[in-house]
């Protein structure tokens, strides 16, 4: 690993182009992507698009799309399997690029490239068992088939917290059902979404498969999700940008003949239930692990804490006992714990909400910036959190966890459903009545059991979410391709 960080680092401060229908762009005005450990160190540099550019795009993928649909399903699933392959040759050099790009610790990293692994491996398969034949009821008379068909043009939004994963993930879904595709990165994590286009050429998908469009969100965004001749959007980011793109999706354009479809996967304000009869100690590990992993950077994240009173001051010194011991420092020192929040405004986001938090509660460890050049902050933890207050309602996305007092099992799940959004959420119990209460009221995607709220595994927790954390697509799950498929029935009298 310390030699896949040198070997990252030398090539710091290249430049990349965009790839529209083949051809490298350049365009006058750049992004610059920065350590956020070192934010005076530039990781890459990359083209802005122009709105005409973004045009340009999604034109050139509508022109390839017959060609790339037509070809059979078992070559795209062949590129698929050799890009996972190559995925894990290259794997330390890609922990490493997350590390530097997107201020991850060396575990985090590895996890994040092993998923994207994973998504590679499992739509390949999944896609063949799609373009078999389909258990469609054969009426005496007729050969009855059901076949899936691609969509067309996707337009691929992901955010920088997985920016590989998920960036891997709803690329290559779309690519491997045969739709052709615009990925526009995140413009936190653009080297990796590069880096990755590397992958897919030399997997053997054609440049005019798919365009890499860097570029400002606020910019091209609104021109590739209205374009009539895109297909579908696939989205995973914040909720006011998910709800933006459902809404202009959602209105033909001149020249528009379907209605796009938006798979929108979106925010968390995760809950971690400790009941009275739970191991404490391992309710105190999960919760720190879900809540400061990765920063609390993850949509997954447990931002809310909700503690039976019976054990809430136990659980309490235990848990800030060891969340004052968290180290926080650069991601590429495998010594620290906790690197930096991605970027300055996230930094000034934070800080402003553990604000908000000490009004709104009572401070039990971190509040604050940690020391150091790097967007650092020390992880918090605020106690007697009322269920109203902004800091258990709104998504803080950083290492910041509310802690919120429960009189007994019913109340706990009453609160922990308190929220617009359902993604993830974890109960400490080993009382199988209190499981089987859970499993039918806590109203999340994806919900767990004596384990942390995050780290879900691909085809193991299909992975998506209720209310405004999205559309549910249940990524790595047997549902999702058929996000990217459209099905024809297909009789013939005999
Ligand atoms: P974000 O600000 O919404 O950005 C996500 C992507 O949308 C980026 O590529 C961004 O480009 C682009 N974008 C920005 N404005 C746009 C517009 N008007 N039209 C189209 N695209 C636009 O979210 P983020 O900060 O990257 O990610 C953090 C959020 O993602 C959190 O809310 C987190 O919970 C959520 N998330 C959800 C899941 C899930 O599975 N549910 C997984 C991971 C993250 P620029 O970078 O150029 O602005």
């Amino acid at each position: 690993m310390e030699r896949a960080c040198a070997q990252v680092r030398s090539q710091f401060g290249r430049e990349y182009e965009l790839s529209i229908g083949g051809e490298r762009v350049r365009c006058e005005r750049k992004i610059e992507s920065r350590d956020p450990s070192r934010p005076r160190e530039i990781v890459g540099v990359h083209q802005s698009a122009t709105p005409e550019l973004a045009r340009q795009a999604v034109e050139a993928e509508f022109s390839f799309f017959p060609e790339w649909s037509r070809v059979p399903v078992a070559e795209r699933v062949a590129a698929l399997l050799r890009a996972a392959g190559i995925l894990r040759r290259r794997k330390l050099e890609f922990d490493a690029w997350l590390v530097y790009e997107a201020g991850k610790t060396w575990i985090e990293a590895e996890a994040d490239v092993s998923e994207g692994i994973d998504f590679c491996e499992y739509y390949a398969r999944e896609m063949l068992r799609l373009d078999g034949p389909q258990p469609v009821v054969q009426l005496p008379g007729e050969r009855d088939e059901l076949v899936y068909l691609p969509l067309g043009v996707g337009v691929v939004i992901p955010p920088w917290n997985f920016p590989l994963a998920i960036l891997v993930g709803m690329t290559v879904a779309a690519l491997v059902a045969g739709n052709t595709v615009v990925l526009k990165p995140s413009s936190d994590t653009p080297t990796i979404g590069a880096k990755f286009a590397e992958v897919l050429r030399e997997a053997g998908f054609p440049e005019c498969s798919f365009c890499l469009l860097t570029g400002s969100g606020s910019v091209v965004g609104d021109v590739l999700v209205q374009h009539p001749k895109t297909r579908f959007i696939s989205f995973t980011g914040s909720k006011e940008v998910g709800l933006r793109i459902n809404e202009l999706a959602a209105k033909p354009q001149p020249g528009q003949i379907w209605i796009k479809r938006v798979v929108a996967e979106m925010g968390g304000k995760d809950p971690i239930v400790v009941d009275r009869e739970a191991d404490l100690d391992r309710a105190v590990d999960g919760v720190l692990a879900s809540a400061f992993g990765y920063q609390g950077q993850k949509c997954s994240a447990c931002s809310r804490a909700i503690v039976d009173e019976a054990v809430y001051d136990e659980f309490l010194l235990r848990l800030a006992r060891k969340v004052e011991a968290i180290r926080v420092g650069p991601a590429d020192s495998p010594d620290n714990y906790m690197g930096p929040v991605i970027n300055e405004g996230a930094r000034r986001s934070i800080l402003k909400y553990i604000e908000i938090g000490k009004q709104e509660g009572r401070l039990v460890a971190g509040g604050g910036a940690a020391e150091g050049d790097g967007y650092f902050i020390r992880p918090t933890v605020i106690a007697d959190i009322p269920p109203e207050a902004r800091i258990f309602q709104e998504e803080v996305f950083g290492p910041v966890l509310a802690v919120t007092k429960a009189r007994d099992f019913d109340d706990a799940l009453k609160l922990a459903n308190r929220s617009e959004y359902g993604l993830t959420g974890a109960v400490y119990t080993s009382n199988r009545e209190k499981i089987e209460q859970a499993k039918a009221r806590f109203f999340t995607g994806n919900l767990y059991f004596n384990r942390k709220c995050t780290g879900a595994m691909v085809g193991a927790h299909p992975f998506g979410g209720f209310n405004m954390s999205g559309t549910d697509s249940k990524a790595g799950g047997p549902d999702y391709m058929l996000l990217f498929l459209q099905a024809k029935s297909i009789a013939e009298k005999l």
